[in-house]
């Protein structure tokens, strides 16, 4: 039985959206929200109407996380149908996720601060028994406030949830129930199909006022009852005030790479789960292909199976076997030269980091591949997201996406 079986098998509990982890699948999500792309988003963006209705946002995150699909093809398909100002809404929420990557990308220590922080609050747990009963108790759905234990479980089940409901579960887990932020994030991570190292870490940070550094974001019992069309109104149970988070360690700024050098002769194409379809837009080249993956040790079974088999049911490695497997297959295809889509930072890029001293010592050069989309949005990701607004009329002319 290959995964995409078993997502064929999965109880089809989003009866608008099912998220089988193929490109043909995202292509047809697409199509599916072309439509509502303009007005109807700007309009409906903000209800949540749970698993049973996803018809207020495009649900397409989990493809293009994984470049199943790309954002070029998202907008492109967007100013296509709509008018540059009805699409507006919908084409800058698209461009939150560039700013986030771009953002990471430029103060990677927010990444490295946030595993070794997690691994803290493990250990935390492990000595502390009322973190690790309240800990419990919120991420089993037990937390005794109706609408974040119904997110709880339907996180778990369908490995999505809407944007408003992300906000109000990462707030009520921060200011009410006090729970390390690193964990509610690390609990995202190992069931959203999107998850994200840049858009889940800093979205968490956002929220707790650590990303615009004292600017916090409070759920509110009267805004959750209005935009889950009155599923819940947690009135009298939620944190009246959200200090903002503190940390004492400064990320610097650090610049972008630089382009890669091309591929002198023959090469061998490496395509991990950041970009799983290099082909589109990104590497014009018929070389043999290797698929690495290796899953997060937390990670549900769920995601683990989405991320193998938008990979095409590819074998999972264990870390150290990269540079191993990479070697071997570059011998049998008989070039020094190894060729792939930049790994943002994250689990992808440290993989790629320990395997390339490895591989050069072999003799074989890995050549990075940016995406021109990434190269024209990443610069301007360096501050907050509204000096990368201003440029979107920019970028998009020179992606040549008019309408
Ligand atoms: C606490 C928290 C954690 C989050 N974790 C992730 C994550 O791990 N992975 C992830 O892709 N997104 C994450 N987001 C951002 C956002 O919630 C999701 O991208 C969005 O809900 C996906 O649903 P959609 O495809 O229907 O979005 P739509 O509203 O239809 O937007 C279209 C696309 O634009 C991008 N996008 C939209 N809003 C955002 C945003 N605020 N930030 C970044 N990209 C955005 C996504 O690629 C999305 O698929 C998080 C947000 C919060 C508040």
């Amino acid at each position: 039985m290959t995964t995409s079986d078993l997502f064929d098998d999965l109880p089809r509990l989003n009866k608008d959206v099912v998220f089988t982890p193929t490109r043909a699948a995202g292509l047809a999500q697409l199509e599916t929200f072309v439509s509502r792309m303009g007005d109807h988003y700007t309009a409906q963006r903000n209800y949540d109407l749970g698993a049973q209705d996803r018809s207020t946002a495009s649900a397409l995150s989990p493809w293009i996380r994984h470049r199943l699909i790309t954002e070029e093809e998202v907008l492109t398909r967007a100013l296509a149908r709509h008018s540059p100002s009805a699409a507006s809404k919908f084409v800058q929420e698209v461009f939150w996720r560039g700013y986030f990557k771009g953002w990471l990308e430029q103060h990677p220590s927010v990444w490295k601060a946030f595993r070794h922080d997690l691994r803290l609050a493990y250990a935390r747990l492990e000595n502390d028994e009322v973190l690790k009963h309240d800990y419990t108790d919120a991420t089993e759905g037990r937390s005794g406030i109706a609408c974040f234990d119904h997110w709880v479980n339907e996180l778990v089940q369908t490995g999505y949830l809407h944007n408003h409901a992300r906000m109000w579960f990462a707030s009520i887990w921060i200011f009410s129930l006090r729970l390390p932020w690193q964990l509610g994030a690390d609990f995202f991570m190992q069931h959203l199909l999107d998850g994200d190292p840049a858009s889940n870490t800093l979205s968490w940070r956002w929220v707790g006022g650590l990303h615009t550094k004292g600017k916090t974001y409070l759920a509110r019992a009267s805004n959750i009852a209005k935009y889950t069309g009155g599923r819940f109104n947690p009135e009298g149970q939620l944190a009246g005030l959200a200090i903002a988070l503190e940390e004492l360690e400064e990320h610097p700024f650090v610049p972008l790479p630089l382009p890669s050098t091309a591929p002198q002769s023959k090469t061998l194409r490496l395509i991990t789960e950041e970009d799983c379809y290099p082909e589109i837009g990104a590497i014009q080249s018929d070389a043999p292909v290797l698929r690495v993956f290796t899953p997060m040790p937390e990670q549900s079974e769920q995601v683990r199976a989405f991320k193998q088999a938008a990979l095409q049911d590819t074998e999972v490695l264990s870390s150290a076997n990269w540079a191993a497997c990479v070697i071997e297959a570059a011998q049998a295809a008989g070039t020094r030269e190894v060729i792939t889509a930049h790994a943002p930072v994250g689990p992808t890029a440290t993989h790629l980091a320990q395997a390339k001293p490895l591989l050069e010592r072999e003799g074989i050069t890995l050549h990075q591949q940016m995406r021109a989309y990434d190269c024209l949005t990443w610069p301007h990701a360096n501050k907050g997201f509204f000096k990368l607004k201003k440029q979107i009329p920019k970028i998009l002319a020179q992606l040549d996406l008019k309408p």
